[in-house]
């Protein structure tokens, strides 16, 4: 019996010693003010810049860059802090790898190769780009409904393509393991709209006058029946997919966006860096086609 235990708790201290090494890795903090002297100049001027430089990147004037950093972080491989020294040298090898100045500063040319990198990887949009006919909506038999659970109060639809529909419960389920706030507000990864069948957009944008920037009448994304929007949190008074420079900046400091940020790629989602909420479905083959 004795031996029997001694036996035990060898295995036991063997299997904590190899797992030790991976828990120091994945605890180990990152570095973030090495090279500090090289890179203090960029470094000073991003950590004014990020919640001040005056700027119009979708057309009305903005202040400062928060809400496209947990973006631009997860593009550079690091969660250092945007007036950090290694996120200057992270952004300067980004720039000089896109034939940009490499300066290290954060500034609109430079987002700009950023967001046209984010918006390559939506085939919806590439399609579009090559002038390509809008896609027809999906059969109906390939389109699932949602359970009420997953349905958020302000919804416009029930309706997701249904292999989209399984890659998304894989990604609620992870998220409910993963963040906290998720875990505890049954709200939060809700979809307000999912499949949008385009007569009925069109219908809709007839009736309200609300055509949303004539998106939703012409060719929306949401016909493919890959594109969710996900409730990731509301400014208080203002709607689920309110655009304005305040509404957005507070949906992006959500754990539960800067989760989606870091994660939901490996479910098959990649984001649209104007709206929080926007996520698109990419098919293992690279399309939106699927099935
Ligand atoms: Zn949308």
């Amino acid at each position: 019996m004795g031996t029997f235990r001694v036996i035990l708790s060898l295995l036991v201290l063997g299997a904590a010693a190899a797992l030790a090494p991976a828990r120091a890795m994945a605890q180990q903090a990152e570095v973030c003010d090495a090279e500090s002297v090289e890179w203090a100049g960029p470094a000073l001027a991003n950590s004014q810049s990020w919640q001040r430089m005056e700027w119009a990147p979708f057309g009305p004037t903005e202040y400062g860059w928060e809400t496209y950093l947990p973006l631009v972080q997860h593009e550079l491989g690091t969660g250092c802090a945007p007036g950090s020294p290694v996120f200057a040298r992270r952004l300067a090898e980004f720039q000089f790898g896109h034939g940009l100045p490499a300066t290290g500063w954060f500034d609109a040319a430079t987002f700009q190769t950023f967001r046209g990198l984010w918006q390559e990887r939506r085939p919806f949009v590439m399609s579009r780009v090559r002038e390509e006919p809008c896609p027809d909506p999906p059969p109906l038999y390939q389109l699932g409904y949602l359970v009420e659970s997953e349905e958020h109060a302000d919804r416009l639809t029930r309706l997701l393509r249904r292999d989209v529909l399984d890659a998304y419960r894989r990604l609620v389920a992870a998220a409910r393991a993963e963040v906290p706030e998720v875990a505890t507000n049954p709200e939060l990864l809700q979809i307000f709209s999912g499949f949008r069948d385009p007569e009925a957009d069109a219908a809709r944008c007839a009736a309200s006058g609300n055509c949303d920037g004539l998106r939703r009448a012409v060719c929306s994304p949401h016909r493919t029946g890959t594109a969710v929007d996900l409730y990731v949190g509301q400014l208080a008074g203002l709607g689920v997919d309110n655009t304005s420079a305040a509404s957005r900046l507070h949906m992006t400091r959500t754990p539960t966006y800067r989760w989606l940020v870091r994660n939901a790629r490996r479910f098959g989602f990649t984001p649209y860096v104007y709206e929080p909420w926007h996520w698109e479905w990419i098919s293992p083959t690279g399309g939106y086609a699927g099935q």
